[in-house]
């Protein structure tokens, strides 16, 4: 399909080409110095200065070894919401813990709800996972009041808000034991594939470490190196290991994010002026966010009564390639046996369409866009 205006694209350029031939210049390309400058530079673009960062295979990977870290598994229950990328519950999964889902807060904050928390805690609770959906922060500062006084932990999956701040100025997947981020393709960052750990407790960074590489005491690089000959075993782990390539690519990504996410934002305050003064039954979320967000999509709820389906399927014909973030978990037919009490996330969801951001899109695209969705939405 050639779209007049795709849903995402990468901004790769020089840096990460040259990137790419340093690795292969190296002659080494599994976790070795790139992942550790890599690891280094996003502690740093985090801005916290006693904070560890693991590299690792994606953002499912780290979701799943902060939850092994946090030892949550079999008769758990960990809440979660349900307008997420199924990715935040499979991960809960993984560890043999039961997903409990939790709904959104109001039409426009789609964060999940701290009132709703409160209800679905029960005996067996033992974590809530903050997705920072969009790159808006969840309440953290109520969720985290709550987990203190219940014993519960709190992972925060900021697949989408590299680095989004909260409306206190404090950085999102820096505020729970452990924040895990996305470096997929459609992400504000990317390595292809690729997801990191942040936390501040070395602990759980050590943990974190030895379960990537199958629980083993040395790494590949220390046994070439000769500082280390053998190794023990001492945990069920797994290869979650990034790969030298991706890392400098990160490198290079991470160097270009406050570029990128600036672009993405100017973007976004178009969109929105536009739809309001073009489309107003259009509602956008999030309007009253006071937080520096990453601008990670640009979802918007179709007017009540609208088809979606059919509206989608219109700018596709004018070559507009559009999403949805997200259809609940909860209604995937693997979901099935686990019921959820969602009301509000039932109300909207069948009303969410997600149309097209990405760096370089210029404000012609912007125009293009919202005259397509105008022309479905008016005829
Ligand atoms: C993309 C995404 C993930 C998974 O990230 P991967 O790096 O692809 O594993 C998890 N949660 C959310 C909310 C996402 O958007």
């Amino acid at each position: 399909m050639n779209w007049k205006v795709p849903f995402f694209s990468m901004a790769l350029g020089d840096r990460e080409r040259i990137a790419v031939q340093d690795v292969l210049d190296s002659n080494w390309l599994t976790m070795g110095p790139f992942t550790e400058r890599f690891e280094k530079a996003f502690a740093h673009a985090s801005g916290q200065s006693e904070i560890h960062a693991v590299a690792l295979s994606s953002c499912t990977a780290a979701l799943h070894l902060a939850f092994l870290a946090l030892d949550i598994g079999p008769g758990d229950e960990v809440l979660c919401p349900s307008l997420t990328f199924v990715a935040s519950a499979n991960a809960i999964r993984y560890t043999g813990a039961t997903p409990v889902f939790i709904d959104i807060r109001s039409e426009d904050d789609w964060t999940l709800d701290p009132d709703d928390v409160l209800t679905k805690i029960t005996k067996r609770t033992r974590a809530v996972l903050a997705v920072h959906y969009g790159g808006y922060s969840c309440r953290m500062n109520a969720l985290l009041d709550v987990a203190r006084d219940r014993g519960l932990k709190v992972v925060e999956d900021s697949a989408h808000s590299l680095f989004a701040e909260a409306e206190d100025g404090q950085v999102l997947g820096t505020m729970g034991d452990i924040g895990c981020f996305s470096f997929f393709s459609n992400k504000n960052m990317t390595t292809g594939e690729g997801g990191m750990a942040l936390t501040r407790n070395g602990e759980l960074a050590e943990r974190i470490r030895l379960l990537r590489s199958h629980g083993m005491t040395s790494s590949t690089l220390k046994r070439h190196k000769g500082h280390a000959s053998g190794y023990d075993v001492v945990a069920l782990g797994y290869n979650y290991r990034i790969d030298e390539i991706r890392a400098a690519i990160g490198i290079a990504q991470l160097e270009a994010l406050d570029a990128n996410n600036a672009r993405r934002k100017s973007r976004v305050e178009q969109y929105r002026v536009l739809l309001k003064e073009r489309l107003p039954l259009v509602v956008v979320p999030f309007g009253r966010y006071r937080g520096r967000p990453s601008y990670h999509i640009f979802p918007i709820l179709l007017p009540d009564g609208v088809d979606r389906e059919t509206t989608a399927g219109e700018l596709t014909a004018s070559g507009i390639q559009t999403s949805v973030h997200y259809r609940p978990v909860h209604t995937f037919a693997e979901y099935a046996c686990y019921p959820a009490s969602v009301s509000k996330t039932d109300r909207l969801a069948g009303r969410i369409l997600t149309l097209p951001l990405f760096p370089s899109m210029g404000e012609p695209d912007i125009h293009t866009v919202v005259d397509a969705l105008a022309l479905c939405l008016t005829s």
